[in-house]
């Protein structure tokens, strides 16, 4: 009998902490901008640091929420192959609002 309890009571810690964790993931979750993820996919990657920001992920976010206009402040960066397919992104997804980002080479 008394193997039972330590069975009984880490079932019940196993099941009050999976339904904390599910109700944590319902109402906690955070929602990211997904043009994040592809303008960051075309940025070089190198993850330098030039643009000023800690990498191409923190460059990313900062081009989609409109606080960069300069696209050269990637140094690595190349016209045809980052900024401008960059620029025709964002011109093919716009804002909630449907305004554009608007940045330049
Ligand atoms: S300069 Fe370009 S390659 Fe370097 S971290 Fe910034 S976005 Fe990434």
């Amino acid at each position: 009998m008394t193997i039972l309890w330590p069975i009984i009571v880490l079932t019940a810690m196993g099941i009050l902490l999976a339904v904390a964790l599910t109700l944590a993931d319902k109402f906690l979750k955070v929602k990211e901008d997904t043009r994040i993820d592809d303008v960051e996919a075309l940025l070089p990657g190198v993850n330098c640091g030039a643009c000023g920001f800690p990498g191409c992920r923190a460059f990313a976010e900062a081009i989609v929420k409109g606080e960069v206009k300069n696209l050269s402040r990637c140094r690595p960066g190349n016209p045809d192959k980052n900024y401008n397919p960059i620029i025709a992104y964002l011109k093919d997804h716009p804002n909630e609002d449907g305004s554009l980002i608007e940045v330049k080479i």
